[in-house]
């Protein structure tokens, strides 16, 4: 039978409790729609040393380019505690007009509705004159190693290539049709270690307390701003997400004190780039004498987290025009292209080809009683489906 419905789609996704890093048959129910379309389905097991092994899947249908690949992950978060959901957090169960499930937004009902627009199209136009693909991890919610990037890296091994890619994250903060993500921000983490001397709190001339530095190089980095946001982005943002002592006498000055930091940045910067910044305004910091009158520079290490998230921004007309003009088609809104809010996986995807990401309303994901409006998913079935046969009608021309 044909997968044409999304709210059985949805169901049936939901009803499996994938809480990462279980498949928890949401893989299986999802390979039970794809076959009767005639996809080929992979089902790929990643592995790396000290993370749970985690399935991930990859299903195409069609030989032939242009490719279009929908991505997204069936892995959720915890329930968290269940007795405080008003509808058991794996039973589907629609009331008032929504249904309930921990996955409903995020983002089993994305999968739900571009299988449904899928099924549509086949149903309709026959298969598309090229590919679609399924790119489904089950580990987006967790470490996010064994996910998204290996499985691009085993597709692209096997001579798998992209023409475009929609993420069905949910983007929209209030209603559908809101907002079109087309990049993201990159992320930057850092731990900065001022090293003092110890001493008594009376006699600071024989100490050198590393309270003082570490006030300094914290206030350098939030100070000045690092820009004023370009035309696709808003300003790059650092917060101190910890300053640390843990010194538990009054009267003795510590030998250590440590910070922590986060900076969200634009598409002015590169990681390197904003890396060799936040080291001058260490050095500069560090030279400043204004809590530390007569010393010697502030002697500190600084760590990087190994992993910084690159900035994006896709610039691929026939992709968003496709996605903009079927929103419009379909809910007579012109949406918002923006680049705000964390990372996603789009973030390895835009390696391989453009891509960008619409999906449900994300207000409750995450969250108890996470739901989504039952006509939410006609609305963006309708959408996907849309946006499918003006992508491949793009393409064709
Ligand atoms: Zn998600």
């Amino acid at each position: 039978m044909f997968p044409t419905d999304p709210i059985s789609n949805l169901a049936a996704l939901i009803r499996c409790p994938s809480v990462t890093p279980d498949e928890g048959g949401a893989l299986t129910a999802l390979e039970t729609m794809l076959a009767p379309l005639g996809f080929t389905v992979d089902r790929v097991v990643a592995k790396e040393a000290g993370t749970p092994d985690i399935e991930n899947l990859y299903a195409r249908l069609g030989t032939e380019g242009p490719h279009l690949m929908f991505a997204g992950h069936t892995d959720v978060v915890p329930v968290g505690d269940e007795a405080a959901w008003s509808h058991p957090p794996f039973s589907a169960a629609i009331a008032g007009g929504e249904m309930y499930g921990r996955g409903a937004v995020d983002m089993k009902g994305g999968i739900a509705c571009f299988v449904a627009a899928v099924a549509r199209h086949i149903e309709k136009h026959g298969r598309p004159k090229g590919s679609i693909s399924f790119l489904i991890t089950g580990d987006e919610e967790g470490p996010a190693i064994n996910g998204t990037v290996k499985l691009l890296e085993w597709a692209a091994q096997k001579g798998e290539r992209w023409d475009a890619c929609l993420v069905g994250e949910p983007t929209n903060p209030e209603s559908l049709g809101d907002m079109i993500k087309i990049g993201r921000r990159g992320s930057l983490s850092g731990r900065i270690i001022v090293h003092g001397v110890q001493g008594h709190a009376a006699y600071p001339h024989l100490a050198d307390n590393p309270v003082r530095g570490i006030l300094q190089l914290a206030q350098a980095l939030m100070d000045p701003a690092f820009d004023n946001g370009t035309e696709d982005f808003q300003p790059s943002n650092l917060e101190v997400t910890t300053i640390d002592v843990g010194n538990p006498a009054v009267n003795v000055i510590p030998a250590k004190a440590t910070a922590a930091f986060n900076i969200r940045f634009n598409d002015s910067w590169t990681a390197e780039s904003l890396k060799a910044e936040i080291v001058a305004r260490l050095d500069r910091a560090a030279k400043d004498e204004t809590l530390r009158p007569g010393r010697q520079p502030v002697k500190y290490d600084i760590v990087w987290n190994e992993r910084p998230s690159h900035v994006f921004l896709t610039r691929n007309n026939a992709l968003i025009d496709s996605l903009s003009g079927a929103i419009e088609a379909v809910t007579g809104r012109q949406p918002k292209l923006s680049t705000t809010g964390g990372t996603s996986d789009a973030r390895f995807i835009k390696d391989y080809c453009p891509v960008v990401e619409f999906g449900l309303v994300g207000q409750t994901m995450h969250m108890v009683d996470e739901r989504v409006a039952v006509a939410d998913l006609e609305t963006l079935t309708g959408i996907y489906e849309t946006f499918v046969a003006r992508w491949f009608g793009h393409a064709a021309a």
